[in-house]
């Protein structure tokens, strides 16, 4: 745990006590801060009191009383309506920061690296943790990717802090600031929390704007947003720029093309890497990732060598593309973690023989735009809230579909269809361009889900896959 000993007696409010604001009213409690909290969920609060911290009431509650507010990322404060403490702490003069905050201005002096992005923001954040640990770096890697950002080491001067950020947590982290930081892509997400894209591409963009000076900032080049925001930084020469992209773009330093990447860092492209085969990372979309995480490396004084051989070695992340078993020619893969159409057109553009289970509750703007992947389909397993705007959608492109009211019942059939279709490259992919939160809590649920019921209804595939960990 980092220790927050500059808050002692502070009255500190501490605003959602989910995974990373209960680890900061720990951390600030351990640090001898005066914590009350706060939680929109009454069972949140019951907890919290069980525990021994104060819960103000919401009404009654002086802002004037706090000396600071730290505020979890996924709670709304602003949009899509006003939470009323958000405005409390304005009034007050309090600034909103989350815990990615308090652990930059408890660890002044480590380095930071901060990686956004629509898509690919965990499998760049721990590919980068992975890459700079095999050549002795002493790093953590956290944020919005597994451990809370109070939960890591306190690493002191030569450390490094990887730091997967969503737009929620680069709002709340005025103290925050990157050596270097990436912004890998942007596609529409999250517009309620932002009003809308614009405000969407302004929080990220906001990563670089609290750079100090002589930083380095990386940015994709395969879309218009990020393209835009490299212009502007471009104009602003406030930064050194990294322009990457696995898209043939001109700009770029480091590209990937036909999965081979090629470094330009020096002035003049050469072939560093071979991304082809790389097993943990499929897929174009990955080979975005891998061009993110190769320019960080090298910004951060790592051989061309040196990283490419850590890519072979990096082990993938769970519900990403994670191959959960294989059995007489049909592979089992479980993508939960694709909860927008943009993340699951990338798996789908993976596999030419899918059985597809989909759905769960719809994003802004739906499955429309797979179109061009829809002829890879051969059965679509349809789940949830979205299952009938999606059977339309499907079906008006000839793509055969059933509806399920469980997980289950899905997996069981298209397993068997599967099977029965006798090609050798078939995949049952679970890839639901949807968020789970009609049926599961998040998306490891569902993705461990989707393993457990893979592994009881078909209990030899243990044997059958190489190489398969639990
Ligand atoms: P994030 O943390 O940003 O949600 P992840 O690395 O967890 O991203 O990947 C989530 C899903 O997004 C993956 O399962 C994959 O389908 C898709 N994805 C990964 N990288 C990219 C990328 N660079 N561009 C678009 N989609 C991606």
């Amino acid at each position: 745990m980092i220790p927050l000993t500059t808050y002692r007696d502070d009255a500190i409010l501490v605003v959602g006590l989910g995974k990373s604001g209960a680890s900061a009213a720990k951390a600030l409690s351990a640090g001898g801060a005066r914590v009350s909290v706060w939680d929109d969920s009454p069972a949140k609060r019951a907890e919290a009191e069980a525990e021994g911290f104060a819960v103000i009431n919401i009404d009654t509650v002086d802002m004037r009383t706090m000396d600071d507010i730290i505020w979890s990322p996924g709670v709304p404060h602003t949009f899509p309506k006003p939470h009323k403490l958000a405005e409390k702490a304005e009034d007050a003069g309090l600034t909103l920061r989350c815990d990615v905050d308090l652990l930059a201005t408890a660890q002044p002096d480590a380095t930071y690296i901060g990686i956004t992005g629509t898509n690919g923001k965990s499998t760049t954040t721990a590919l980068t943790g992975h890459v700079l640990k095999s050549v002795g770096k002493n790093v953590d890697v956290g944020g919005n990717l597994g451990v809370p950002a109070l939960d890591l080491e306190p690493l002191g001067a030569d450390g490094i802090y990887v730091l997967e950020l969503s737009s929620y947590q680069v709002e709340l982290t005025p103290n925050l600031f990157c050596a270097t930081a990436a912004l890998i892509n942007i596609a529409p997400d999250h517009l309620d929390r932002h009003y809308g894209i614009e405000g969407y591409v302004t929080a990220k963009a906001d990563l670089f704007s609290r750079q100090k000076a002589s930083t380095t900032a990386i940015v994709g080049l395969d879309d218009e947003y990020s393209r835009n925001v490299f212009a502007a930084l471009h104009d602003k020469k406030s930064h050194t720029i990294i322009g990457i992209s696995a898209d043939s773009s001109a700009n770029a330093n480091v590209l990937v093309q036909d999965g081979l990447l090629f470094d330009g860092l020096d002035g003049v492209l050469k072939e560093a890497a071979d991304l082809n085969g790389l097993a943990a990372l499929p897929g174009q979309h990955n080979w975005q990732n891998t061009a993110a995480c190769y320019a960080i490396a090298r910004v951060h004084g790592m051989s061309p060598e040196d990283i490419t051989s850590a890519f072979t070695t990096f082990p993938g992340l769970p519900h990403r593309q994670e191959v959960v078993g294989m059995l007489t020619g049909v592979t089992f893969v479980n993508d939960s973690k694709a909860t927008n159409a943009t993340a699951s057109e990338k798996a789908l553009s993976c596999y030419s023989c899918i059985y597809w289970i989909a759905g769960g509750q719809a994003k802004d703007g739906g499955i429309a735009a797979l179109g061009t992947l829809f002829g890879r389909i051969r059965h679509a397993f349809l789940l949830g809230e979205a299952a009938d705007d999606f059977a339309e959608i499907l079906q008006g492109a000839g793509v055969a579909v059933s509806h399920h009211k469980s997980l289950e019942d899905a997996v069981e059939q298209a397993g068997h269809l599967a099977l029965r279709d006798g090609s050798s490259s078939a995949t049952v992919l679970l890839s639901p361009a949807c968020s789970s939160f009609d049926m599961f809590e998040n998306f490891e649920q569902r993705g461990d889900a989707f393993k457990n019921i893979v592994h009881a209804t078909w209990p030899e595939i243990a044997a059958s896959t190489p190489g398969l960990h639990a």
